[in-house]
């Protein structure tokens, strides 16, 4: 019976395992360093806010692997051995794989700050670094300020968590809006307020310089590298972006860039070795996609593409219009098809944007400004169904048809209807203007 090994027990290397099953008898082993059973790492946050536990982040009972013949092992794999088809783990012994699949994830990124690997220095990313931060800091009087340093989703999740607990936070960010490289700037900016209005002492265009240590080696304070200012703290946040987790693979002849590189059927180099999720980098980027793709949805669907080709009906991985939702504490962010802000925005493409005055709401819509063509929108605050706007993109509408017609997209019309007149006469107004 061929073996299938899989390195990683999260979305995408779960997704794969359940697939395969469902598709045939092979011989299923997952290897994971981090925790016995997959959980949903989107949720950790919510473990520390008090909303769930931690078993309640497990979607699968713990009796669901071994009903379906599906085995765990807990390790490190330490090197790849492709020739052999090998994998060595860190606590001694060795496993034989038929096909092996890398799905290995993420890791926060670190600049090689000054005191980056102190303790109370983490990342937001793993288990550990969730027992982490309820170590250092289980509440106000034992972390009496935190240092947060990146602002992307995943900052503004701990800033969130942090805050939860009245824990005084400073978040550093890079960028002079907060998000400007993705979102348009009246979105970026109405974010920018409403961390403020959280009471997070947000400084933008700021940089860390190096983090201070105490005598236990522990944590003292940051120094801002614009100003050189001290900053006393108890805990920081590396939340600078994420690379793939695959510094294992650097002696083995799987070939890797940033990622583990794979075409569009998710093979590497190497005859029987593939990869999925956050790890995986293609070759060339699909669409206005990026090669590397650290979200949830397109993990999973690489899990379940990459079943069927293992077995035997070779699929390319076809990921569809691209979609993404977070929070940014109170509002609720969701995108579907191509919304840039920033450097990364094409010149032909026009935004229409409207907010709501209370500044928690706002859309933007883009399209193509010869065409007419719509090709995304961003809502804050107010929530659409993907079903309706992937219809849209594929049946590519214009601008007009989806300003029209956004109560038909709109998930909760009644809440809709408050805004849609406002919406609508501030997009005809622009037009006039225009
Ligand atoms: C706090 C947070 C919030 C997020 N929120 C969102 C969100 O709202 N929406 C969204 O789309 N995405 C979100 N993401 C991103 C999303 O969680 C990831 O894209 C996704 O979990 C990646 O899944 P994966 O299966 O590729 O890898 P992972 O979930 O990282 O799993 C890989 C596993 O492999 C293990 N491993 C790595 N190397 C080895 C080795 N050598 N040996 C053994 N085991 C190894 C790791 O320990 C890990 O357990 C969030 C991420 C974080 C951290």
């Amino acid at each position: 019976m061929e073996q299938i090994v899989i390195i990683g027990n999260g979305i995408s290397g779960i997704t794969l395992a359940r697939h395969i099953r469902k598709l045939s008898d092979k011989k299923i082993t997952i290897v994971s360093v981090e925790t016995d059973y997959f959980f949903s790492r989107t949720a950790l946050m919510y473990v520390y806010m008090g909303h769930m536990k931690f078993e309640h982040t497990q979607p699968y009972e713990n009796w669901f692997w071994k009903k379906n013949k599906i085995e765990l092992k807990k390790g490190y794999v330490k090197t790849v051995e492709t020739k052999s088809k090998t994998l060595h783990f860190a606590e001694g012994g060795t496993m034989q794989y038929d096909k092996l699949v890398i799905a290995t994830g993420s890791k926060p990124n670190k600049f090689g700050w000054p005191g980056q690997d102190l303790d109370g220095v983490m990342g937001m990313y793993s288990k550990q670094d969730l027992d982490n931060l309820e170590k250092y800091a289980p509440h106000k009087e034992a972390c009496k300020r935190a240092v947060i340093v990146g602002g992307g989703l995943i900052g503004i999740e701990l800033a969130e968590m942090l805050n939860s607990r009245n824990i005084p936070v400073t978040f550093l960010v890079r960028e002079s809006s907060f998000w400007n490289g993705v979102l348009p700037e009246g979105e970026s900016e109405m974010i920018n307020r409403h961390i403020k209005n959280h009471h997070i002492d947000l400084r933008l265009s700021t940089n860390l310089k190096e983090i201070k240590s105490d005598e236990n080696g522990r944590v003292k304070s940051v120094i801002i590298k614009e100003t050189g200012e001290e900053l006393l703290c108890d805990v920081v946040g590396l939340t600078a972006g994420v690379t793939p987790n695959i510094d294992f693979l650097k002696d083995s002849e799987i070939e890797t860039d940033k990622g583990v590189k794979v075409n569009r059927f998710l093979e590497t180099n190497i005859t029987d070795v593939y990869a999925i999720g956050d790890c995986a980098e293609q070759h060339e980027a699909i669409g206005n996609r990026r090669s590397i793709e650290a979200v949830w949805y397109t993990g999973r669907m690489m899990g379940e593409t990459l079943a069927q080709t293992i077995c035997g009906n070779r699929i390319k991985y076809k990921p569809g219009h691209w979609f993404n939702s977070a929070k940014f504490m109170d509002i609720e962010y969701q995108t579907y098809g191509w919304v840039f802000g920033g450097k990364g925005r094409p010149e032909y493409e026009h935004h229409f944007h409207w907010k709501h005055t209370d500044d928690t709401k706002c859309i933007t819509v883009a399209y193509h400004k010869n065409t007419n063509k719509f090709l995304g929108i961003n809502t804050f605050g107010i929530r659409m169904r993907h079903e309706t706007f992937n219809l849209w993109l594929t049946e590519e509408r214009d601008v007009d048809y989806v300003m029209n017609h956004l109560s038909e997209a709109n998930f909760d019309p009644e809440f809709y209807s408050k805004f849609e007149n406002d919406i609508l006469s501030a997009y005809n107004n622009q037009l006039q203007t225009a």
